[in-house]
């Protein structure tokens, strides 16, 4: 049985091609040095301010070189999705201005490049994974979490590193006649990328924030298609992300680690990789002196709702990160007055590798600076709808007598 043959017996409806895809989603047309960027939160709760901060760099990027900044809900993890959050998240960013261009808007979706939720894209993804089991780079893996498990303590004994790959990577070893009849059978089973990497070679990469480094090739054979019809979170960014022709990608440095995986599959499918700029993590003093990164479970400040329930001008919070995001920016924007923002030149050359302390006394002076700024109408209707939202007390004062609230 040939790869093409198994590839039709495991995505029998799938007609389409590849090179369909790359039609149906041509390269934008977009000016020289126009970049495009993307915020891809997963629908898995609040806003973070680390999420704020990488959507105002992304809006900013896109902005300042006259391109796209998009949103693409990722969605595919449904254990950990929780209803609503999706749409809670736009509507927050949209309160801090990081308004998308196109993308997912919560209550629709709108632009050429979509659908922009990751659930509703199983096609492309079918499409992409028929294609790469047809030439001979993905696999149907049908190893239990016994399997798994098993492969693990093997690996823990022997002191290697843990993982599906090479050897330990039993499916890979299967014939395509053996694979056909499990499937008949029954059997549920996962689909893996084929790595053709080795760990102990190294790749160079490049980073806009950290410039070119080394680091291990990828070797595992990762999942790509998860048994519920989903794919992973790697497979999916470099589907989404080539055919939504991102340019640089921008995400927290979590992801570093992934990225040999994001370049071997790039590579497998003989597409050009986005940049990628990733981001430090915003860190906090903890009661001991000890810089920590600030934590969702922990931190008050960690969702942006605590600072507008806090009554903070939004712009006070998102020049505050920009102080955080480059090392320039709270000069430029004191002697700006606080002022034009849009004017600022964001640069990645700029950014500290050190993940920036979150200092709540820099960003209370920046309040205090922007709110003293505001005339008398403005700062009226500030603390109005302020009250109406948070403060019922302060809302029964105002309404009780607004132009003794103004001349105050
Ligand atoms: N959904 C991923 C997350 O929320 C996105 C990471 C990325 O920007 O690629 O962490």
């Amino acid at each position: 049985m040939t790869d093409i043959e198994l590839a039709n017996l495991i995505f029998p409806n799938i007609t389409k091609t590849v090179d369909d895809l790359e039609k149906r989603y041509p390269p934008r047309n977009l000016p020289e040095g126009a970049e495009v960027t993307r915020f891809a939160p997963s629908p898995t709760g609040f806003l973070h301010t680390g999420s704020l901060f990488t959507s105002m760099i992304c809006h900013k990027v896109a902005k300042q070189s006259k391109g796209v900044f998009y949103v693409r809900l990722e969605d595919t993890d449904t254990k950990r999705e929780i209803q609503g959050s999706g749409k809670q998240l736009i509507e927050q960013l949209n309160i801090f201005n990081v308004v998308p261009d196109e993308g997912y808007y919560g209550d629709h979706q709108e632009g050429d490049y979509g659908p922009y939720i990751q659930s509703e894209r199983s096609e492309i993804y079918n499409i992409v994974i028929k294609y790469l089991i047809s030439i001979g780079r993905a696999y149907p893996c049908f190893c239990k979490a016994e399997d798994l498990d098993f492969i693990r303590s093997k690996q823990e004994q022997a002191k290697l590193i843990p993982g599906y790959y090479g050897q330990f990577a039993k499916c890979r070893f299967l014939t395509n006649e053996e694979r056909a009849e499990r499937i008949k059978n029954g059997e549920p089973y996962v689909i893996r990328f084929k790595s053709a990497g080795n760990h102990v070679r190294k790749i160079r990469v490049k980073d806009l924030v950290r410039g070119e480094f080394e680091i291990a090739q990828n070797d595992q054979d990762i999942v790509i298609y998860k048994s519920d019809g989903l794919p992973t979170y790697h497979f999916a960014h470099c589907v989404d992300d080539h055919f939504m022709r991102t340019t640089t990608v921008i995400r927290g440095e979590e992801w570093i680690a992934s990225l040999p995986i994001h370049v071997e599959l790039f590579d497998a499918m003989g597409w050009k990789a986005p940049n990628y700029a990733h981001l430090p993590v915003i860190m906090k003093l903890d009661e001991q002196g000890h810089k920590r990164k600030l934590s969702k479970r922990l931190d008050n400040e960690a969702a942006v709702s605590y600072f507008l329930k806090d009554g903070l001008p939004t712009e006070a919070l998102i020049m505050y990160l920009m102080t955080i995001a480059n090392s320039n920016f709270e000069e430029w924007i004191l002697q700006n007055k606080f002022e034009h923002m849009e004017e600022f030149k964001f640069s990645f050359n700029k950014m500290s590798l050190e993940g920036a302390l979150f200092d709540i006394g820099k960003l209370t002076f920046f309040s205090r600076e922007i709110l003293a700024k505001k005339d008398k109408e403005t700062f009226f209707n500030m603390a109005y709808e302020y009250a109406k939202e948070y403060d019922e007390s302060l809302l029964k004062l105002i309404e009780s007598d607004p132009d003794y609230f103004k001349a105050i």
